[in-house]
């Protein structure tokens, strides 16, 4: 928002603290249109060009990003064999994973620079319900998915799993819908009906539904109205 103190562009726009910013106002070290700028109250207005020694600091808000994720990514930092899904966006800042999908899962993945953000979408307080494309080793019967449903034991745990939404797709694949994310959920729920997935694809996360125009491994940046859902 202009017109921005000095001080405060410097320190959104720099990454640093206000008192830092202060501190180089002072240490003659920034400079509004090529001119040494010693106020930190002054004004910048659009059009300004700051610069902190000697090189032009342009303001990059928080990004919001959605990811088809490709199979043998992971949604965490690289290990030895696996790549990082932030590899894979373009982008000055630094990413992260808002949510996690194992290394084989694809599907929807939401990234971004804003730690507040990401909490609100992976807090278990928000329920937000988590759409997956499950695929099966063996078909799954009407009483199956009805127990997936009403919510079962997962093996080495003394709570069942929270009420879930289930839709069949065909004999062997349907989507589940959960509020919850334990560790390794939906394969291990497909585990307890003595079944086994084989592919899993995440599709939506609480309002936020996978464009269906991104091929694996392609992203676009979320609009407003999805950055807010999660507010
Ligand atoms: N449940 C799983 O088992 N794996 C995922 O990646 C997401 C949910």
């Amino acid at each position: 928002k202009y017109p921005c103190r000095l001080d405060k562009f410097l320190s959104k726009a720099g990454h640093i603290s206000r008192s830092d910013a202060k501190k180089y106002i002072k240490n003659k070290r920034v400079t509004v249109n090529s001119q040494i700028q010693t106020n930190a109250q002054f004004a910048i207005g659009e059009s300004d060009n700051v610069g902190l020694d000697s090189k032009e600091l342009k303001l990059i808000e928080h990004q919001y990003f959605m990811l088809n994720k490709p199979i043998g990514y992971l949604s965490t930092e690289a290990e030895a064999n696996h790549p990082s899904a932030m590899s894979l966006i373009d982008s000055p800042l630094k990413i992260h994973a808002a949510g996690r999908l194992d290394v084989d899962t694809s599907g929807l993945l939401l990234l971004t620079s804003d730690g507040q953000w990401s909490h609100k979408v992976t807090s278990p307080n928000s329920k937000k319900f988590k759409d997956y494309r499950v695929s099966l080793a063996d078909a799954v019967s009407d009483n199956d998915l009805q127990l997936l449903a009403k919510g079962l034991l997962l093996r080495g745990e003394d709570k069942p799993t929270l009420p879930a939404v289930t839709k069949r797709i065909n004999e062997k694949q349907f989507i589940l819908s959960i509020s919850e994310g334990r560790y390794h959920q939906v394969k291990r729920m497909c585990a307890a009906i003595g079944n086994k997935v084989i592919a899993l694809h995440r599709e939506k996360i609480g309002d936020v539904m996978l464009d269906n125009e991104l091929q694996a491994g392609e992203y676009r940046e979320l609009t407003e109205i999805e950055i807010a859902s999660f507010n």
